[in-house]
C-alpha cells in the first residue's frame, strides 16, 4: 500500500458504478486515484473522497489504465464544510484546483502549491477575507511558484520606489510610473495608485503564513484583482472554464 495525504482538485463519475478523483499531494504531483464501487460508499469514504476534501488514501501499489491507482482506504483529514454554504466560495475554489492542477502538473513547487490551495480554502471556507482577496493572493503566489514573479522593487524608467500612479505590464511583470507611458503603447498593462503596489510586494515577498493578513483601501483593490488575474492567466497559457463558470456566478448576483 501506498499511503499519502492529498487535496481532491476533481472527481468524475466512471460507468455506473466507480468514480475517478484528481488528487494533489506533495510528494507525487497530482495524481488520479479509482474509487471503486462509489455509488455505494460508507459515508465517511464518502466525504473523504468528494471535492475539496483533504485526506489520507491508502492506494494499491499496482497502477491501473493510464496510470490511475485503486484506492484502497482513506480518511478525511480536513472538510472544507464552510465552502457549501456559498456558491461563489465553490466556483472560486474550482477556479483555483483548475489553476493548480493546470500549473503543478509539469513543474516543481507542489508542496508549497498544496499549502497555498489549502490556506485559500481554508479563508474561503472560514471567510476570514472577501473572496477577492483571496483570489488574488492565491493567483500572484501560484503565478510566483510557476516561476512567474512580478518585479515589484522600482520603477523601470526612473527608479522610482512608490510612484502615486503606475502602470504594471502583465506580459514581463515589471512597472513604470504613470507619466512615463508613451502614447499608443501595445502591452497589456494595468494602471494602479500605489497602495495596490503595496499590496502586491506584501503577497509576493511575505512569508507563507503571513501573505493574506494586510489591510487595502477600497480604491486599491479593483486594480489588484485585475491585475493579479491577468497576470495568472498570461502565464498559465491555457484556458480555464472555471474562471468563466465563476465570473457568470458573481455578475448573475450583482446588483445592477
Ligand atoms: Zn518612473
Amino acid at each position: 500500500m501506498l499511503n499519502v495525504k492529498g487535496l481532491v482538485l476533481d472527481q468524475r463519475m466512471l460507468g455506473e458504478q466507480d468514480r475517478s478523483i484528481d488528487v494533489l499531494t506533495a510528494e507525487y504531483g497530482v495524481i488520479n486515484i479509482i474509487v471503486k464501487g462509489a455509488a455505494k460508499l460508507s459515508s465517511k469514504t464518502g466525504s473523504a473522497t468528494q471535492l475539496f476534501a483533504y485526506s489520507q488514501f491508502s492506494l494499491a501499489e499496482r497502477k491501473g489504465r493510464g496510470g490511475a491507482r485503486i484506492l484502497g482506504s482513506v480518511a478525511p483529514i480536513h472538510i472544507f464544510y464552510g465552502l457549501r454554504s456559498s456558491v461563489t466560495a465553490v466556483a472560486l475554489a474550482s477556479y483555483m484546483a483548475q489553476a493548480a492542477k493546470m500549473a503543478v502538473l509539469p513543474r516543481s513547487g507542489v508542496p508549497e502549491m498544496l499549502r497555498l490551495l489549502l490556506n485559500s480554502f481554508h479563508h474561503l471556507s472560514e471567510r476570514t477575507y472577501p473572496e477577492a482577496h483571496v483570489k488574488a493572493v492565491f493567483e500572484l503566489r501560484a503565478a510566483a511558484l510557476l516561476g512567474f514573479l512580478p518585479d515589484v522593487v522600482m520603477c523601470r524608467v526612473c527608479g522610482q520606489y512608490l510612484p502615486a500612479e503606475l502602470c504594471f505590464f502583465i506580459e514581463d511583470g515589471s512597472f513604470i510610473c504613470a507619466e512615463h507611458l508613451e502614447e499608443g503603447e501595445l502591452r497589456h498593462y494595468v494602471t494602479m495608485p500605489a497602495g495596490t503596489l503595496l499590496a502586491i510586494r506584501h503577497i509576493v515577498l511575505r512569508e507563507p503564513e503571513r501573505i493574506f493578513s494586510f489591510k487595502i483601501a477600497p480604491h486599491c483593490e479593483a486594480p489588484l484583482a485585475a491585475f493579479a488575474e491577468q497576470f495568472l492567466r498570461y502565464h498559465i497559457d491555457c484556458e480555464l472554464p472555471a474562471l468563466g463558470y465563476y465570473r457568470q456566478i458573481v455578475d448573475s448576483l450583482t446588483p445592477t
